[in-house]
């Protein structure tokens, strides 16, 4: 198996899910004791997150570099990078470190075409909401177009990643706003809803959710064990 460098703690919560999938799937693939080759440069969130509070991206791209250049020293042979948003610098990063990028968007674009989605509303920190670059136009480029919520509910979507689930806060009353706000989109004509934030699968699922949901966490992890396990 190839060695995997994931990026990872924006937040914590999220990177501690996609590890725990990671080596679950290489476990029922290989079976016996296998687990997952990997190394995990994990941030202090703070400091990024207050970095795109001031939109200094260049800032953020710089200490994740870094990050991952060490990844590529401990003998990673591609990056993931484990949050939604800073795949805003994802291709500069992945340059400084001069290791191939396995992008979030391409997994979540290629499960959505699978499916036959038609729309799929996309849930995700306001950053990755308003500014299309970051995935939204990539997954739009492979063929899977996107409903952005309106105003209020992508400030209700933010706040709830922010001030709850990054920091492991996971309630009932939030869980029933999100399922109405997916079920809003629905309204408006989405027949799918992408999970395009690493936290919003600890909240919501297809149990708990309107629509079919894309959780890009586990879409993401599972295109990475796809790779690990490439022969060539
Ligand atoms: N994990 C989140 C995401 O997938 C939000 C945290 C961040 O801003 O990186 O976008």
């Amino acid at each position: 198996m190839k060695t995997l460098g994931v990026l990872g703690g924006m937040s914590w919560e999220s990177t501690a899910v996609y590890y725990r999938l990671i080596n679950q799937a290489v476990a029922a693939r290989r079976g016996g004791l296998h687990s997952a080759p990997l190394v995990l440069a994990s941030v202090d969130f703070e400091t990024i997150a207050a970095r795109q509070r001031e939109a200094d991206w260049p800032g953020a791209a710089a200490l994740l570099g870094r990050a991952a250049g060490g990844l590529r020293a401990a003998g990673a042979e591609a990056l993931l990078i484990a949050t939604n948003t800073m795949h805003k610098v994802g291709d500069e990063v992945a340059a400084q470190a001069g290791l191939p990028l396995l992008h979030i968007a391409d997994a979540t674009a290629a499960a959505l075409r699978a499916a036959g989605v038609k729309r799929a509303a996309f849930l995700g920190t306001r950053f990755s909401m308003e500014d299309r670059a970051i995935v939204i136009d990539r997954l739009e480029r492979h063929g899977a177009p996107i409903l952005v919520p309106e105003t209020d509910d992508r400030a209700l979507m933010h706040r709830v990643i922010f001030e709850e689930l990054c920091r492991g806060i996971v309630r009932d009353d939030t869980r029933a706003a999100i399922a109405a706000l997916i079920a809003r989109q629905a309204a408006r004509g989405a027949d799918a809803v992408v999970l395009g934030c690493t936290e919003i699968g600890l909240l919501i699922d297809e149990r708990s959710s309107p629509l079919p949901c894309f959780d890009t966490t586990a879409l993401h992890a599972a295109a990475a064990v796809d790779w690990m396990m490439e022969t060539t």
